[in-house]
């Protein structure tokens, strides 16, 4: 019995596939292919529609008259059977993955207004593409090839096409900019990049979207920059982050990189767009300003500590002397330079910490005797204060018995700062399951909601009028949130402005790591 096997009607890509010679090729001659392959060449042959075929491993190209109106003349009708990596080389890197993943799984994909490169017209243009991509599967399932549906979007998207006024506004827009602006897939893979960052990078915009990310940013710092990315990918929310770049002369600088997702009707993510603004200058001042400090409160320690012997010296000698002028301003001079220590401690710590060389010494202490002896030693000095002290906790946490020490004294010789019109001060412990919360309460000048956002960072003073006759240096709150963070504690505040603050910290309760 005759088996039947489907013709390639007309169409002129379909007639030039009829008339060739197939015989040196590695399908073979036309009667032989399979049926599968000549029913889906019928079917594209017939449709209005751009479409394409890859076939079997190799991935052989054929494609639909339709599709010939996007390739122009340099493709056509030469890459007819070709292996889709040697008609589309320039197309490769973004197409690859996707019709490997189809035949992989045997499942479809699509993509919506994606960035893919086509050498025509003697140049490779960055076309605009949405494609969907279905399996050919044999009776058993098996793929044997991929079906391709596409539409050049090209023209009707704004992005980089030059051909609307809307895309050109853009583009110049964005090469105006000092700062490199990029764009990206949904996926991550670079679709679009400004004048600014082909400079910066010194490639050329195919070069950098075959190359990826990889070749931008740094090996070490990728794992950070993925991470990042994949929180904003679950979240479809825009984000900043750090960022170094590679140049093109081998410097790495650093980037304040900002990143929005674009989403389509349906609220998924279409693609990326970010800029990102050069943070080198601003990191070298800072550095240099970290590395002033280390060495200003270095070398005022010693000359600081051998006045206070000096004080404490002549204190001892003329405390009880009838000149009580002598004795009050050697009081005075003690509680200055104690005020002195405790800057260039803080100042000293600060730059232990920036170097990663502020140890903590744990030990297993129990909470209420740190807060009683930090109390004691407050109260010697600020004999006005009452330091009411509620819910005594026996818990016993494992810390730094020191350091923890610090962070209650940095708290509360703020409460007694910001308060100057209030002596009462309450210190409460709470403890739920296996934490335990401190918590500082003054009745002082509180703080402002946007200043409360702030207060844990370096540096940071609160800017109402009053702040000028309240002596600092905006460390003290920086110190004591990372010593918590160094015991996995965790620290804040809550204040209502002209009433007062609260400010806590929690430690968890634990055996020793
Ligand atoms: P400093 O007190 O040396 O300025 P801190 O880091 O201890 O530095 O505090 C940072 C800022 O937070 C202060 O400048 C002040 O504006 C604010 N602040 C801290 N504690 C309090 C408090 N108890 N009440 C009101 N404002 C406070």
């Amino acid at each position: 019995m005759e088996v039947l096997q489907p013709k390639l009607n007309s169409g002129k890509t379909a007639d030039y596939v009829l008339e060739k010679d197939w015989s040196s090729h590695p399908l073979g001659p036309y009667e032989f292919w399979p049926t599968t392959l000549k029913c889906a060449l019928n079917i594209i042959k017939h449709s209005k529609f751009p479409k394409l075929i890859f076939w079997g491993v190799d991935l052989f190209v054929f494609y639909n008259d339709a599709f010939r109106q996007s390739i122009g003349t340099e493709k056509h009708p030469a890459t007819i059977g070709m292996r889709f990596d040697d008609a589309y080389p320039e197309s490769k890197r973004r197409m690859r993955p996707v019709i490997e993943k189809v035949l992989q799984t045997g499942e479809s994909s699509y993509f919506v207004d994606e960035l893919v490169p086509i050498q025509r017209n003697g140049c490779i243009s960055e076309a605009y593409w949405t494609f969907s991509h279905s399996p050919l599967m044999d009776e058993f399932g098996t793929p044997l090839g991929i079906f391709l549906d596409c539409f050049e979007t090209t023209d009707s998207f704004t992005k980089t096409s030059l051909s609307r006024p809307a895309a050109r506004d853009f583009k110049s827009l964005s090469d105006s900019l000092s700062q490199p602006v990029f764009a990206t897939d949904a996926t991550g893979v670079i679709t679009y990049a400004n004048s600014s960052l082909l400079a910066y990078t010194g490639k050329s915009f195919e070069e950098l979207q075959s190359a990826g990310w990889e070749d931008i940013v740094p090996a070490e710092d990728l794992e950070n920059v993925i991470d990042d990315w994949k929180d904003a990918v679950a979240l479809k929310s825009s984000y900043s982050t750090e960022v170094r770049y590679k140049k093109h002369n081998g410097e790495i600088r650093s980037f304040l990189v900002s990143c929005i997702p674009v989403l389509d009707v349906n609220g998924s993510v279409i693609r990326w767009v970010g800029s990102s603004f050069d943070i080198q200058s601003l990191k070298d001042q800072e550095k240099e300003k970290d590395i002033f400090i280390g060495m200003a409160s270095h070398e005022l320690k010693t000359p600081v500590t051998s006045i206070k012997a000096y004080v404490q010296l002549l204190l001892r000698k003329y405390a009880t002397n009838e000149d009580k002028l002598l004795a009050n301003s050697l009081t005075k001079l003690d509680a200055q330079v104690n005020s002195l220590t405790i800057l260039i401690k803080d100042m000293l710590d600060l730059s232990k910490m920036k170097t990663g060389n502020l140890e903590l010494n744990k030990g297993q202490f129990c909470v209420d005797n740190i807060i009683r002896d930090v109390i004691d030693e407050l109260a010697l000095v600020h004999i006005n204060h009452n330091f009411n002290y509620q819910n005594p906790d026996k818990s016993v946490i494992y810390c730094d018995k020191d350091r923890i020490s610090q962070v209650l004294i940095n708290l509360l010789t703020n409460a007694i700062k910001y308060a100057p019109d209030s002596y009462e001060i309450s210190i409460t412990c709470e403890s739920t399951n296996d934490t335990l919360r401190v918590s500082i309460t003054d009745k002082g000048i509180g703080l402002s909601k946007s200043d409360l956002e702030h207060v844990f960072e370096r540096f940071y003073r609160s800017e109402g009028k009053n702040q000028a006759t309240f002596p600092g240096f905006g460390i003290g709150l920086y110190i004591a949130a990372d010593i918590v963070q160094r015991h996995n504690g965790s620290i804040g505040a809550e204040s209502t402005l002209g009433v007062g603050s609260t400010f806590y910290f929690d430690l968890p309760i634990s055996n020793p790591v």
